[in-house]
């Protein structure tokens, strides 16, 4: 699959083997920036010892105002090889996390994949997540059916001109709707618990923009009438102007508690029954990766 990448939807066909890079800029190497419990997911996957997760570095989608800018917008980290990376996945187990969950996946499957199937040979039995953007190939998503268990993709945009604006791709919907659809198909329409913590299911994370409500309304409709109102949704107020974005028009501020709320009451109009909400307050939950602990719990 490296050898001639169409691993997402920008369908590169560069050879990553041999150096050659594609929009995302990576070869065939794994490029981890660091890996730790995160308390700071919705509550299914953070439980109360933290998600397995394991940042990656770079992005096939890279938005403008991308909260991880650091490590999306730039490749920052440590090279892993599959054994270096079954290897951190052990690890989050030994530190009793809930779960693995590798954030933004997509460039780097194959390898993930090997590793996790060496992980599970040597005792990994950890739900494995895949928090991805949204912008998935639905093929490459078949071809994960018996490996992920829990499915946490983005779903940033319901038209096509805001995704050309900020994210410089006009088909996202359409692939990340039919790849919804396919994670749908393999693991259901909802997110099964145990304890309070999240075992197997698919949980679809918005971020709300500023400004930009209706493209968050075009969303939740999409989401109601192709795939199912019973999708659990993480309704996120957590948006924070990045540097680059301090001038923009649009994205320059947070949003606003009216906007906020249209959105989850249209969800709820809407009949989804299983909504994780936020506050809308001035808190900093942008992380900083040039931090040890990039995140402030
Ligand atoms: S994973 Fe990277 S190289 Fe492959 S198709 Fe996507 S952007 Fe292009």
């Amino acid at each position: 699959m490296l050898k001639r990448c169409e691993l997402c939807p920008r369908k590169c066909r560069v050879d990553r083997t041999k150096g050659e890079v594609g929009f995302c800029r990576l070869s065939d190497d794994v490029v981890m920036n660091s890996a730790f419990p995160h308390y700071g997911e919705e509550p299914p996957l953070s439980g109360t010892r933290g998600a397995g997760t394991i940042f990656l570095s770079s992005c096939n989608l890279r938005c403008s105002y991308c909260q991880n800018y650091q490590i999306s917008h730039d490749i920052q980290g440590e090279r892993l090889d599959v054994e270096g990376l079954s290897r951190t996945m052990l690890h989050l187990q030994d530190k009793l996390c809930h779960n693995i969950e590798p954030v933004t996946p997509t460039p780097h499957v194959p390898r993930l994949i090997q590793a996790l199937i060496m992980a599970r040979q040597k005792g990994l039995r950890l739900p494995f997540v895949y928090n991805c953007g949204g912008y998935e190939d639905p093929d490459v998503i078949g071809m994960l059916d018996g490996m992920v268990d829990i499915y946490l993709p983005d779903f940033k945009y319901g038209n096509s001109e805001d995704a050309l604006t900020f994210s410089g791709v006009d088909d996202y919907h359409t692939y990340a709707l039919a790849s919804l659809r396919e994670m749908v198909r393999q693991v259901g329409d909802s997110l099964e618990t145990e304890g309070g913590v999240a075992l197997r299911g698919v949980l679809v994370r918005h971020l709300v923009l500023p400004g930009s409500v209706a493209n968050s309304f075009a969303v939740l409709e999409m989401i109601r009438e192709k795939v199912s109102r019973r999708v659990p949704l993480s309704i996120m107020a957590q948006y924070t102007p990045i540097p680059a974005v301090s001038a923009h028009p649009l994205l320059s501020r947070r949003i606003t508690r009216a906007e906020y709320e249209s959105v989850v009451n249209r969800a709820l109009d809407l009949g989804f029954e299983n909504i994780f909400t936020q506050a809308v307050d001035e808190r900093a939950l942008t992380p900083d990766f040039e931090r040890d602990e990039p995140f402030n719990w």
